[in-house]
């Protein structure tokens, strides 16, 4: 299967996390992933998407991009912003680690973003955003014979 690419840009508004969700789902339909791996997918993005809107760009609206690229039978991921940033990322990455308690945050969306894609990793500096990227594999097709 020939690579694929797709980049999207949008404002930090709530309403857009499900978009981008399924935006990313229907780019990895041709990868046959089964139901449980779309679901993963799709939580992950929701995820990512939702800390660059609440804890990126916070009262602020900012741009938030989601790449996606595939290569063979792997997905590729890629979703930044330009928002606060994070100080520490290995503390902000561990279970139950979070900044908004008071919003009843739990700190466990980093933590389902690495149990639900096959590689998971950080780039932030505070004051120059944070950009996530995760990748999954699914089994190749196997032709009928
Ligand atoms: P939950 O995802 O369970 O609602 P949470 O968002 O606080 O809670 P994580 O998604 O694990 O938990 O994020 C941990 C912490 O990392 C956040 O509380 C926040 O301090 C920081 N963080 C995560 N993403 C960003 C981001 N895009 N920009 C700035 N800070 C971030
Ligand atoms: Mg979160």
């Amino acid at each position: 299967m020939k690579p694929n690419y797709l980049k999207l840009e949008f404002i930090s508004l709530p309403e857009n996390q499900a978009f981008a969700r399924d935006a990313v789902a229907a780019f990895c339909l041709p990868l046959n992933p089964t139901l449980a791996q779309l679901n993963e997918v799709k939580t992950a993005v929701s995820e990512a998407v939702t800390n660059c809107v609440v804890h990126g760009y916070r009262e602020a609206s900012g741009l938030i991009t989601v790449e996606c690229r595939t290569d063979g039978c792997e997905l590729h991921i890629r979703i930044s912003d330009k928002g606060v940033g994070i100080a520490d990322v290995n503390a902000a990455v561990q279970p139950f680690f979070t900044t908004g308690p008071e919003d009843e945050r739990s700190g466990m969306g980093f933590t389902i973003m690495q149990t639900f894609m096959d590689d998971f990793s950080v780039q932030s500096n505070p004051g120059d955003g944070t950009l996530v990227c995760m990748s999954k594999r699914f089994e190749p097709e196997v032709e009928n014979a």
